[in-house]
């Protein structure tokens, strides 16, 4: 019998599709508690437990997760899986459909080595599954306590595991495949200077700077702080510039107070690109500050901040915006080559 869904396949999509809706964390977990469990197991094992009445003993299996295998063995299409289909797996949203397609990767995400809720590899296969030719992992540096920020020691062993993922990768696709890309999301201290080692950063392929932390600081520090960071030869992208939150979870934040124009002519003349926040609570630069940038000539990076796997798929919101900012794709660097995008990031190192 054929079945359409293997029991960890139809798990992980659910999971997927929970946090490209955007729904509660606790419900995602479940069913990537769940798939995690059954990896290990052949379908066969699966099956077996499912024949003699053991699966919710699997530990990390519950009621829902045990109902959707239970599906999938029989060959069906999980109920919840349909459902989920059918109320979030359509297009995101109207507009930039023309230019999500050109972009190939993604400068900024997370994994649970920081605050993000999914493994690295968990994170590197969605990312194929999407197409990706790379994504680049920016988990948080250290001063970034809440969001269990890197020490230099820890960012160390994270390069190893991302040479240990891309060395499978490599045996099972070849060269020239997807790859995961080494990276840092690095505070931007008050002074303006970055938290993390120069001879750190030097090791990674991709640096976004951003601001986390006195978010509300007079106007011209926090010009100061910005400019300093941008000017920084180890820089490549400014993350969600102006820390605006406008809906979500967390509440809503008004935006950093800084003199945009000085910030993005030295982004433009220093080639760093300046992030498209694609998250829909930040939506950052907001769309008159996008527009100043474009007049200015700076650069772009249209970047999901993704958090969990499903959040990958949020560029599509990025590519909207950008699309209606009339910004030129060629301006874009996540549509550029893996090879260009490398060569314009090592640039300053
Ligand atoms: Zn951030
Ligand atoms: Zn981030």
């Amino acid at each position: 019998m054929v079945t359409p869904w293997s029991p960890v396949a139809a798990l992980r999509r659910i999971a997927f599709l929970l946090e490209r809706g955007r729904e509660d964390t606790y419900k995602v977990k479940a069913f990537r508690g769940a798939a995690a469990a059954l990896l290990p197991l052949s379908d066969d094992e699966i099956a077996r437990h499912v024949t003699d009445g053991t699966l919710r003993s699997v530990p990390g299996v519950g009621a829902s997760s045990a109902a959707v295998v239970e599906q999938a063995l029989a060959g069906e299409v999980p109920d919840r899986l349909a459902a989920l289909e059918a109320e979030h797996g359509g297009p995101l949203v109207a507009g930039g459909e023309e230019l999500l397609p050109l972009l190939r990767g993604d400068l900024h995400s997370h994994s649970d080595w920081s605050d993000g809720g999914s493994p690295i590899e968990e994170m590197a296969f969605t990312a194929i599954e999407l197409g990706r030719e790379y994504q680049v992992l920016t988990d948080h540096s250290p001063r970034l306590k809440v969001a269990r920020g890197l020490s230099a020691e820890r960012l160390a062993r994270q390069l190893d595991v991302i040479d240990a993922v891309n060395d499978h990768l490599t045996a099972a696709a070849g060269e020239g495949g997807f790859a995961l890309l080494k990276g840092i999301e690095v505070d931007i201290l008050d002074d303006g200077s970055l938290d993390q080692t120069d001879a750190m950063l030097d090791r990674l392929d991709v640096r976004v700077a951003s601001v986390h932390s006195k978010l509300k600081m007079d106007p011209e520090p926090m010009t100061r702080r910005m400019l300093a960071a941008v000017r920084n030869p180890r820089v490549n992208v400014l993350g969600h510039c102006t820390g605006r939150l406008v809906t979500g979870g967390r509440g809503t934040r008004p935006e950093s107070r800084f003199d945009a124009r000085a910030v993005f002519r030295a982004c433009a003349e220093t080639d760093t690109a300046v992030e498209i926040n694609a998250r829909p609570e930040r939506r950052d630069p907001p769309t008159r500050l996008l527009e100043l940038a474009r007049d200015l000539g700076c650069l772009f990076a249209i970047d999901t901040d993704a958090h969990a796997p499903g959040q990958l798929d949020f560029l599509a919101y990025g590519a909207e915006r950008a699309a209606a900012a009339g910004i030129d794709p060629n301006r874009i660097v996540t549509t550029w080559s893996r090879k260009r995008l490398l060569e314009w990031a090592g640039a300053g190192v």
